[in-house]
């Protein structure tokens, strides 16, 4: 079994125990790291995103670094969905806020793993910088203002636990978090967007947070910064401050890179939640997720229950929910899967298919593209369902299937363009290839 089993028959398992006496525990979704090495070498800045599961700006910050950025010169390690089991679930911290346990954390807390591998990466060597992404209520102000610009808020701020640093490769956190706001600053207009640098002294005497995760950066001689955006923005526009943020934290740490895509509000409100993809059970079943029905009926599951998948985003999952599973793409729910619990069949690899009169040999889970018409060659011992098409046969080969004669309702996607050919051996599902009619 690959540890990415385990990991998810780990999940599986504890969601269906919700309902039984244990506590829920983190097992399940991990968190993943990604090192984005440039070509050229440089520093290196630690990027935390999802703390808290309720924070979709910092998170989806974070996964488009992975994304879609490419890095040229020095090394950005992102950590876009620290709290995983948190996100899916749209919680703060299905077991208390993770971002207070950086001081201490008992061996027997669900988040002591995650905790522990985050402050490991702190603590190496080579990294300089440390940057946790946050939404924050309201707008952090030096002033009172009124009840949501004042200094007790957080949003749009840079957060510094002291002014300087002695001994970190960017000592000077205030006078680096006041260029990074200024130079931002300029290019923003509404005075709401405007960022302010804000010390929490946290050395002083403040005992929250000394639990915080940057503060334990601090005491190990990291620079290290929390961002935040205001929760009074839409998710894209938090993250599009984000991304200037980390941009402008970049320019000063010499980390170069290329994005493909340009940054602005509606360029961001776009691509979120675009081009999401998932495979499942070994690459056997492919699900493209962009204009994806929300309720898909009798899909493949194996027997046992578990999910197997691997996705395209880092904010991407299949979660077990009451008799179904949920598709979530970070804090939103994209679809929901109905089982059919099926024993499953490895020996078919490859499909030979008539794609518009042409002869192809289709690898299972794989997607073909159809202008006219497709016909699904026989394979002895299998049986063919093209689900959606009604046909008098008990095995759905060596006959040609148009747009036309498929009942619309069975697409996957609402724009009836892509449905599913479905293999079996016997009573066992041996995989599913995708067709796509174009134009
Ligand atoms: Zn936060």
């Amino acid at each position: 079994m690959s540890p990415g089993i385990l990991k998810l028959y780990k999940y599986v398992f504890c969601l269906f125990g919700l309902l039984a006496t244990l506590p829920v525990t983190a097992d399940g979704l991990k968190h993943e790291v990604y090192k984005l090495q440039g070509s050229e070498t440089g520093k290196t800045v630690l990027i935390v995103g999802g703390i808290q599961g309720d924070e979709p700006g910092g998170f989806t910050a974070a996964s488009i670094l992975v994304t879609n950025y490419k890095i040229t010169k020095g090394n950005v390690w992102v950590i876009p969905n620290l709290n995983f089991n948190s996100i899916v679930q749209s919680s703060r911290g299905i077991n208390g806020d993770m971002n207070r346990k950086f001081r201490a954390i008992n061996h027997s807390d669900p988040d002591y793993d995650a905790v522990e591998e985050v402050k490991r990466l702190i603590r190496n060597d080579q990294v300089d910088l440390v940057l946790n992404l946050h939404d924050g209520s309201g707008f952090y102000r030096k002033t009172y203002i009124d009840k949501y610009r004042n200094p007790y808020r957080w949003g749009q701020s840079i957060v510094i636990d002291q002014s300087y640093l002695e001994g970190s490769a960017f000592p000077g956190l205030e006078a680096m978090g006041k260029t990074v706001a200024d130079k931002l600053n300029r290019r923003l207009t509404a005075s709401d967007h405007q960022y302010n640098v804000k010390n929490t002294r946290t050395r002083a005497g403040n005992r929250e947070m000394q639990k915080t995760l940057t503060y334990y950066a601090v005491k190990h001689k990291k620079a290290a910064f929390g961002l935040e955006a205001s929760k009074s923005f839409a998710t894209h526009e938090r993250v599009f401050f984000h991304l200037n943020l980390i941009e402008e934290f970049f320019a000063l740490a010499q980390i170069e890179y290329v994005r493909d895509f340009e940054l602005a509000m509606p360029t961001l409100k776009h691509l979120i939640g675009s081009n999401l993809a998932l495979s499942l059970y070994e690459k056997r079943i492919a699900l493209h997720l962009d204009d994806v029905q929300s309720v898909i009926r009798y899909f493949p599951i194996t027997r046992d229950g578990r999910v197997e998948f691997e996705a395209n985003n880092p904010l991407l999952a299949v979660v077990k929910s009451k008799g179904h599973y949920k598709v979530k793409y970070g804090n939103r729910s994209i679809a929901r899967l109905y089982p059919q619990f099926f024993d499953y069949d490895k020996s078919l690899e490859t499909v030979s298919m008539i794609v518009d009169g042409q002869y192809q040999s289709i690898p299972i889970g794989s997607t073909v593209n159809i202008d006219r018409d497709f016909l699904v060659k026989k394979i002895d011992g299998y049986r063919v369902n093209v689900i959606g098409f009604v046909a008098r046969k008990k095995s759905e080969d060596e006959l040609r299937v148009s747009r036309k004669s498929m009942l619309k309702r069975f697409s996957l996607d609402k724009g009836h363009n892509v449905y599913r050919v479905e293999f079996y051996k016997d009573n066992k599902f041996s995989g599913m290839v995708l067709v796509q009619f174009r134009g």
